[in-house]
């Protein structure tokens, strides 16, 4: 879903004063979500409005060096502070996810709020919770979108090296390095923002070569005790137990990527990472061509998000979630 051009100068007209804005993205937020959110608060700045970057849930330490990070307000951390700004709010921006259950207990502060509600996103199925929807599933990534946006609002002279360095994060994440969900937009978008100063190669190593010892060695568990293979249906599964969790101390993000080794071997094209949390299990989906782990998501495991990565979650025990992925698995491929 296009904006269209009354659509783009009614949001014209709301951004043009000063105003309270809040933006707010999904749960578990990843490089997209933090950049997409971070580069519309330095392009919004521009307009002097009030900005605040909400987040349901903590970053991951990887995005630590995205310059005004510290300033996003955690909703796990600050609920009242969050329920002020949306409650205060004039315009909402939701970025990158699709659904109200992806910002959990925020939903409701958004449906409450008085606020013009703008969604911009790239996920399958939007919901229709907002005044202005941007949707495109064809973008590589949010960011890829916000860059598109700000083109659309005859803004992009005010783009600079703060905005895309945060934009840049979410392409190289959401992308893993333009091997991925790239169109040629993508990389006029990446030569665009290189143009303004971006230093991509430096952020693709803070992104990527910055392990700690324990995620490489999380890795290495994962991969020689925890992964088994299934070639008959092309598709590798990892899972991590709760004792995983507690042996190797894993935080938030350290089990990011692991995923997606599995789709490194010939000819597996469906891969599972599954984690056994205290009271659910967390799954990430990935798959090649047309395999659609969106579709079983989003019938079997509550989730959803692309045609080849997505996510969901159970309430049952690992086992028998392995065995729902093996039973359901060959209706998709
Ligand atoms: P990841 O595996 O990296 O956590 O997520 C991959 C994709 O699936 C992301 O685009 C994310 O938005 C989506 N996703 C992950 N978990 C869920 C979930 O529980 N529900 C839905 N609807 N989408 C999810
Ligand atoms: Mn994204």
């Amino acid at each position: 879903m296009r904006l269209s051009e009354k659509e783009i100068s009614e949001i014209k007209d709301l951004i043009a004063f000063p105003k309270n804005v809040a933006i707010i993205t999904h749960r578990n937020p990843d490089g997209d979500a933090l950049g997409s959110s971070l580069g519309l608060r330095f392009f919004l700045e521009k307009y002097n409005h009030n900005i605040k970057v909400i987040l349901p849930s903590e970053y991951p330490a990887t995005f630590q060096y995205l310059h005004g990070i510290e300033d996003c307000v955690v909703y796990d951390l600050k609920q009242e502070e969050t329920a002020k700004i949306f409650k205060n709010a004039d315009i909402i921006f939701c970025l990158d996810f699709n659904a109200l259950d992806r910002v959990d207990k925020i939903g409701p502060l958004i449906e409450d709020a008085r606020a013009k509600k703008i969604l911009i996103d790239h996920h399958l199925d939007p919901e229709p919770f907002v005044d202005y929807t941007y949707s495109d599933t064809g973008a590589s990534s949010t960011c890829e979108m916000i860059h598109q946006f700000i083109h659309q609002l005859g803004a992009i002279d005010k783009l600079d090296a703060g905005i895309g360095e945060a934009l840049f994060t979410g392409i190289i994440t959401d992308t893993g390095s333009f091997k991925y969900s790239t169109n040629p937009a993508t990389y006029k978008v990446a030569a665009e923002l290189k143009e303004v100063g971006v230093d991509d190669y430096t952020l693709q190593d803070k992104i990527f070569n910055t392990l700690t010892e324990k995620q490489l060695k999380l890795l290495g568990h994962a991969l020689v005790n925890r992964m088994e293979v299934i070639p008959g249906m092309g598709a590798g599964i990892i899972a991590l137990t709760k004792q995983d969790y507690f042996d190797y101390d894993i935080q938030r993000g350290d089990t990011e990527g692991i995923v997606n080794f599995i789709l490194m071997m010939d000819g597996i094209k469906v891969a599972a990472f599954m984690r056994e949390q205290p009271t659910i299990v967390k799954m990430s989906f990935r798959s090649k061509g047309d395999i659609s782990v969106q579709a079983l998501a989003r019938d079997h495991f509550r989730g959803g998000g692309h045609k080849n990565a997505s996510g969901g979650a159970a309430y049952a025990k690992l086992e028998d979630v392995i065995e729902r992925f093996k039973s359901v698995l060959p209706k998709y491929l």
